[in-house]
């Protein structure tokens, strides 16, 4: 379906900017929603040219009023570093975010997606993790911010749905990565791609055979677009990711090997309650939205290297 009038909150991070393009290229009319916390301008600079695309600074903690077809809800910051550096904006945002978004589907009858995240999960006991698991959460740690106002958000989408009947969708994204990642947000493939691009030793926090399996940015995209695209009743939760799992070790040693690097591996404290093992479980996907991804992270990493190489300049 296009020429429909979309929202996209957090439209100028890394993952709701390529989600703008994508919707662009559908005829659709798009309105950017962002404060900038973590987005950047830079990240929707070339998309302004277009007629169809506006934007505006606004902060999903406050009420907004637009007249709009169907909403994207990706206003959150994603890295560790990021929601934990204001955790109090983090919950609000998440929570007070949900509500006010959730409030506005309603007023217009909007179809709303929201982007929740494996770290619903936790630090997950159950291998891989499957949209029926409850998941494993520390409600008083320093990740809780993130994942108990994501947990909240998840269920004020269900009660709005049992509620007022609001049409609701809710994707759970696992690490995802690629072209646009904030090069300061401390996540793991940007951490060590800059670090190999510019020689210096590459950080493994604890002893690197924790795991995680990363999904392009375009896989997870059409994933997300399929999902908005199921009919009324098809309200998820479902998981997108990659299920190929690697540890952080093998994460680095490829990074080093496709950048070319003299890079050396040094060991870091592990970060409070840092999940041992995360992996989806892909199945609800494969069969309702008949999506898999198809980027191997070889070929990821290698279009995120270039941006980075872009990007520092070097
Ligand atoms: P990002 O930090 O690049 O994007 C988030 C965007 O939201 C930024 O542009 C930021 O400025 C904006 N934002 C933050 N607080 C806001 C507020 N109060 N009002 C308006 N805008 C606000 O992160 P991302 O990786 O693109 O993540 C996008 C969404 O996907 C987030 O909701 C995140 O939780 C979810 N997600 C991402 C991943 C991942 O691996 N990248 C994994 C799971 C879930
Ligand atoms: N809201 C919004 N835009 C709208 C409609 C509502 O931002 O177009 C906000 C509104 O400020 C309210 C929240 O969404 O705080 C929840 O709205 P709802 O109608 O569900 O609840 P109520 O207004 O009754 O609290
Ligand atoms: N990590 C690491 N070195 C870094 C940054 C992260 O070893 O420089 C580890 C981190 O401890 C975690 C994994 O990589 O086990 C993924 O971290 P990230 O912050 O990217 O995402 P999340 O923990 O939210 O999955």
């Amino acid at each position: 379906m296009s020429g429909n009038r979309i929202l996209v909150t957090g439209g100028a991070g890394f993952i709701g900017s390529h989600l703008c393009e994508r919707l662009l290229k559908n005829d659709d009319d798009v309105l950017c929603v962002d404060n900038y916390f973590t987005g950047r301008k830079a990240n929707i600079a070339h998309l302004l040219h277009n007629s169809r695309f506006e934007i505006q600074r606004h902060d999903v903690t406050f009420p907004l009023y637009v007249e709009v077809d169907r909403i994207f809800n990706l206003a959150c910051p994603a890295s560790p570093i990021h929601y934990q550096h204001d955790p109090v904006q983090t919950t609000k945002t998440s929570v007070h975010g949900a509500i006010n978004m959730l409030g506005l589907a309603k007023r217009v009858k909007a179809r709303i997606l929201q982007a929740s995240t494996s770290e619903v999960y936790g630090d997950p006991d159950v291998h891989p993790q499957a949209e029926g698991y409850w998941g494993r959460v520390n409600p008083v740690g320093i990740r809780s911010c993130y994942d108990e106002g994501k947990r909240c958000a998840e269920t004020l989408f269900f009660d709005y749905y049992r509620q007022h009947r609001t049409d609701i969708k809710v994707v759970r994204i696992f690490n995802t990565y690629g072209p646009r990642m904030h090069p300061n947000d401390g996540r793991v493939v940007s951490n060590f791609i800059v670090q190999a691009l510019r020689g210096e030793d590459i950080t493994i926090y604890g002893d690197g055979l924790q795991t995680r399996s990363f999904c392009y940015v375009d896989d997870l995209v059409e994933g997300i677009l399929r999902m908005m695209d199921t009919e009324k009743g098809v309200t998820g939760p479902i998981n997108l990711g990659n299920p190929v799992e690697f540890t952080m070790v093998q994460l680095a040693e490829k990074v080093i090997r496709l950048v070319g690097s003299r890079s050396r591996l040094v060991h870091k404290p592990l970060p409070q309650d840092d999940p041992r093992q995360r992996k989806p479980d892909i199945d609800l996907a494969q069969t309702k939205l008949d999506w898999s991804p198809k980027v191997a992270l070889e070929d990821g990493l290698k279009e995120t290297i270039s941006y980075f190489r872009r990007e520092l300049a070097l």
